[in-house]
């Protein structure tokens, strides 16, 4: 496509030929960089209580990745969950196998197998999810898909958190073990068809997704319930890290129901703009919760080798 603009310049006005809709988009924006709600296409509109430091649809991933290096009310989205990113992989290439793990005569191979499921499932969802935020600026259609990626990122990080608990609450009972993991991930499964629906993806539908993804990340309860009658309390206490655990639900619950209500910015439109918003909290929720399971999990490990396997 080809059009003719005009740009002012020092000696008056200058016309230039523009061959590429990205070029275009930059016409349209010229230098500004953040908008108000208002100033949004309807599609960027999602929560009318930030009002300030959009990114104002690029159509461009260089502008989108531009956004990176200024403050807009993306930022401590994208940050929160990419610096995190980073310290998972970097344990579960090199840092965990060497520093974290203590080693037992029992420990194996399996062991650091399931270790480093929990990590590379946290390095997905929080890579995932920066990404979403980082490239949902570019049009509709991207925004769209990187939303999916989103979810299946939070299903990932729940897959991969409750195996490696289900494994060590059931690593002398085989059969249990696959019976509940293939609950696990059939779940997985089910939701990640759910998300792949355009239904699923609106903001109808925002309290529902709140929901589902709780009850998902709750499906741990029935392996849990099932521990209690099988070994009791202090059977139980002695696989896994109950308090760890509890400590990670009360922040993925609290991150859900504050994500939900849209806490605090309903309270108070235009003060959260920029930082405190209810998505940003729930982002910290998430890695909370994550490094609550990154302790518990270890715990067990350490219950299973130190009671059992001596
Ligand atoms: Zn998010």
């Amino acid at each position: 496509m080809k059009m003719l603009r005009q740009r002012k310049g020092r000696t008056g006005s200058v016309i230039t030929l523009v061959d590429t809709k990205e070029e275009l988009t930059l016409h349209t924006h010229g230098d500004k960089l953040l908008w108000d709600y208002d100033e949004l296409p309807e599609w960027q509109k999602d929560n009318d209580k930030i009002l300030k430091g959009y990114v104002r649809e690029t159509n461009s991933f260089k502008r989108c990745l531009h956004s990176l290096f200024y403050l807009n009310n993306e930022s401590v989205n994208i940050y929160t969950h990419l610096v995190p990113a980073v310290f998972y992989i970097s344990m579960s290439v090199y840092l965990a196998n060497v520093f974290l793990i203590p080693v037992y005569p029992s420990t194996s191979r399996i062991d650091y197998v399931i270790i480093n499921v929990f990590f590379l499932g946290a390095f997905a969802c929080l890579l995932c999810s920066s990404c979403f935020h980082c490239l949902k600026q570019h049009s509709e259609s991207q925004c769209n898909m990187w939303s999916k990626v989103d979810y299946l990122g939070i299903i990932c990080l729940i897959s991969c958190s409750t195996v490696p608990m289900i494994y060590y609450g059931y690593f002398d009972h085989l059969s249990e073990f696959t019976i509940y993991t293939g609950i696990t991930l059939a779940l997985a499964f089910g939701c990640s068809v759910f998300v792949l629906t355009d239904k699923f993806n609106t903001t109808e539908y925002r309290p529902i997704r709140a929901s589902f993804f709780t009850l998902f990340g709750f499906s741990g309860i029935i392996p849990l319930g099932a521990g209690f009658l099988k070994f009791g309390v202090s059977g139980v206490l002695q696989r896994i890290s109950l308090p760890f655990i509890g400590l990670e639900a009360f922040f993925y619950i609290t991150g859900a129901i504050i994500y939900g209500f849209r806490f605090p910015e309903t309270m108070a439109p235009g003060k959260f703009d920029f930082c405190g918003s209810s998505h940003q909290i729930f982002h910290i929720m998430v890695v909370l919760g994550s490094i609550c399971h990154l302790v518990a999990m270890m715990q067990s490990y350490q219950l299973i080798h130190s009671n059992f396997l001596r």
